[in-house]
């Protein structure tokens, strides 16, 4: 239900208005289940602050909300921004940015904007249900590729393939870089943990879709979630089969819980996880686990790389930027 104190129009407690008041649709066919609110966005480029540790400083996200419906989403706090609720209707009530394309050409004009690298995923899921509906990314691709602007999409939808040809022609002409993020091929964990995504091994073979088209495409193996699917053997599978489907980077990441998603995600593992609650108390006293537990991860990660390229005798590889690589 569409609440009637959004903060739209009138911005509340001195922070600025975002869109205009949103027109609404309920899904229907292969979208039911989701409710969208269209806007037209003010501005569709976002800067990021110069004291964020993030390895970019420009972003696009044409919607807000997801309907991968991490449990452990980052971004669920946006929502509650707009004054919508982060738990239930993040997955399900998405906002589209329907002039995202239109507003994109007129911020990328020669005169205002100097061709700095676009990132997009960081937000939201530029490749979720509601893309197949709408095909704004799309546009922004073919916009970005049109006008030679770097740019680089993080996501966990297959979708992507649907764009292979717009993305090729982009890279033709500029700088791109795709990223899957596939934290474990164990169903269980995915199917409770990630239920609106994909199958990893579905994102497995993106990947190799990808890189075989010539978009160089990386992994980055996220989010480790302590307890469900950092065993080693976990992570050797999900590595191994990275590898093999020529990854250009794997990292991994592991869980990190800032204020809102933090009693998200802990509310669910009480109940469907006890076992594992002190575990979380102990390594979550903030918001990132201690540096050495992430610095344990990271060498995993890294002597499982080194394994398997062995075993494929690949050598280390070629890697992508560090732009998706953990901050
Ligand atoms: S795919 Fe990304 S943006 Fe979407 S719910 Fe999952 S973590 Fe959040």
């Amino acid at each position: 239900m569409v609440r009637d104190d959004f903060r739209w129009q009138t911005a509340g407690g001195g922070q600025p208005t975002l869109f205009d008041l949103p027109e609404r649709e309920i899904g229907t066919g292969e979208f039911r289940g989701l409710e969208f609110l269209h806007v037209r966005a003010k501005k569709i480029i976002n800067e990021i602050g110069p004291k964020s540790p993030v390895p970019f400083r420009y972003t696009i996200n044409a919607y807000r909300g997801c309907s991968h419906a991490c449990l452990y989403c980052f971004a669920r706090p946006t929502h509650e921004y707009l004054g919508l609720d982060p738990a239930s209707d993040f997955d399900r009530v998405i906002v589209v940015k329907t002039n995202a394309i239109e507003r994109l050409r007129a911020e990328l004009a020669p005169s205002r904007w100097r061709g700095e690298h676009i990132a997009m995923g960081t937000n939201t899921d530029p490749y979720q249900r509601a893309e197949g509906k709408y095909r704004l990314t799309r546009g922004i691709v073919e916009v970005l590729g049109e006008t030679r602007n770097p740019f680089s999409i993080l996501t966990k939808g297959t979708l992507v393939l649907r764009d292979l040809d717009v993305l090729v022609e982009a890279a033709k002409r500029t700088h791109v870089e795709l990223c899957f993020s596939i934290g474990t091929l164990d169903a269980d964990v995915w199917r409770i943990t990630e239920p609106g995504t994909p199958h990893p091994r579905r994102r497995v073979e993106a990947v190799a879709r990808l890189n075989e088209a010539g978009i160089p495409c990386g992994v980055l193996v996220a989010p480790i979630l302590p307890g469900l699917s950092d065993h080693t053997d976990q992570l050797d599978e999900v590595v191994g089969a990275c590898v093999d489907a020529g990854a250009r980077s794997i990292a991994p990441v592991l869980l990190h819980l800032r204020p809102g998603v933090r009693e998200h995600y802990l509310g669910w593992l009480a109940d469907a996880r006890p076992d594992l609650i002190e575990r979380h108390v102990r390594l979550y006293p903030k918001s990132y686990a201690p540096a050495e537990e992430r610095r344990r991860i990271s060498e995993l990660v890294r002597e499982l790389v080194g394994r398997h390229r062995g075993r494929t005798r690949l050598g280390p590889g070629p890697r992508l930027s560090s732009r998706f690589d953990p901050a």
